[in-house]
């Protein structure tokens, strides 16, 4: 029996475990639940434009999977992924300048998940991570999960300053290069052709994974198409490159794949099967059929149509919306803008000001590991059509006039 005078004293739960504790929620996020009320134009959240969704293809794409083999589409599947959506996405790959076959893919949910069974198949607690500054905050989520240590690679208009990789790579024996070279998340910045040839060299020489994270290069609507780092001399063996259906098609799907070497693969498919066994069968074969009998370069040249148009609202906006002396940049595709408000300005602080006004931004600084410009704000052109961009820069304005 118990003792009854312990009967109403209860011992406190275990502590979460330190990397838990020592992770904070992403400020993105908190942001978007801040600026969910309909009235407001945001320019903060990375969401693609949903009227642009082919809800009808997509549709088709459900319907015909569910009557045509719905013993297959609502089974379990193998952990690789569809082998008809493989053999789309290698086929896609390849057309884009990498031969790629089925079998050196692994479908994920997301490319988000693709980054998380990276860190669990090749992070110990301690390992460095290098990554631009500024950096896609989920991506440093992940890897403060995984308890490496991050260092900022600097970092100038065009991106990455591979001079500085060498040094850094040369100090620190980091593990992995984390990048988004195409239209990054937050600046969309896009890596010149020599600045990749050169990082692929330095990781060569001195034995580093890169991980090449392209969920934008497909949003492409000016400028040459830069190939990927994977295809230069030196990175072939040592890259892995991340893809998304989220912004081609729809991210609610949560589809996504890694294209990596074999050992490297195999020890992601473990992790995976370890994760959620597979990504949803369902999905992935509506997403291959689609890829079936859906022009889906049509559809994209409609997107980046659209979305060179909404860039053009924005950025053409700008000068008569930020005060004197900001700064911005005209990325040729993906969905962000990189702007700076001048010395003594704070982002962070002036946000509260543009919500009061039905208006919203992220702020740059939670995307820095090193010392933050306190100026900067990442702009989404993408989510609303020119018409209530040009309304939104106007309230904005008006906030920070205010502020
Ligand atoms: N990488 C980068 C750079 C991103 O911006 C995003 C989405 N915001 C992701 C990965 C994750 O994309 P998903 O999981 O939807 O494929």
């Amino acid at each position: 029996m118990l003792d009854a005078t312990l009967a109403p004293v209860t011992a406190p739960t275990p502590a979460l475990a330190a990397r838990a504790a020592q992770t904070a929620g992403s400020p993105v996020r908190e942001i978007l639940a801040l600026t969910a009320r309909p009235e407001v134009i945001s320019f903060a959240g990375g969401l693609p434009a949903a009227e642009l969704f082919d809800a009808p293809g997509i549709a088709a794409a459900y319907q015909h999977v569910l009557t045509a083999d719905p013993r297959r589409s609502l089974q379990y599947s193998p952990t690789e992924g569809d082998p008809a959506l493989r053999a789309a996405v290698a086929a896609r790959v390849s057309a884009r300048g990498l031969v790629t076959g089925p079998d050196d893919l692994l479908v994920t949910t997301g490319s988000q998940q693709a980054l998380s069974l990276l860190a669990t198949a090749l992070l110990e607690p301690g390992d460095v991570v290098l990554v631009e500054d500024p950096c896609y905050l989920a991506a440093l989520q992940i890897f403060s999960f995984a308890g490496a240590r991050v260092v900022p690679v600097p970092t100038d208009g065009a991106g990455l300053l591979p001079d500085a990789l060498d040094e850094i790579v040369a100090r620190e024996r980091p593990k992995l290069l984390y990048l988004v070279p195409t239209f990054q998340n937050p600046t969309g910045r896009t890596l010149p052709a020599d600045r990749r040839a050169e990082v692929a060299r330095v990781a060569a020489r001195r034995g580093l994974w890169i991980v090449e994270d392209d969920p934008y290069g497909e949003l492409r609507f000016a400028g040459e198409t830069v190939p990927w780092v994977a295809t230069y001399p030196g990175a072939e063996d040592r890259t892995v490159l991340l893809g998304s259906f989220s912004k081609i098609m729809a991210p609610g799907m949560r589809l996504g794949w890694l294209r990596a070497p074999a050992a490297l693969r195999r020890a992601c498919v473990i992790a995976k099967q370890a994760a959620d066994l597979h990504t949803s069968t369902v999905d992935q074969a509506a997403a291959a059929r689609y890829l079936e009998v859906a022009d889906l370069e049509a559809h994209l040249n409609l997107v980046r149509g659209a979305y060179r148009e909404r860039r053009d609202a924005l950025v053409d906006g700008l000068a008569a919306t930020l005060p004197e002396g900001s700064r911005w940049n005209r990325p040729d595709g993906g969905m962000f803008v990189w702007a700076a408000l001048p010395p003594g300005y704070d982002a962070a602080a002036l946000l509260p000001e543009a919500v009061r006004h039905d208006v919203a931004y992220v702020p740059g600084a939670p995307f820095f590991i090193g010392p933050a410009d306190r100026g900067a704000l990442r702009l989404s052109f993408v989510t609303h059509a020119p018409a209530e961009i040009a309304e939104g820069l106007r309230r904005l304005g008006g906030a920070l006039q205010a502020g």
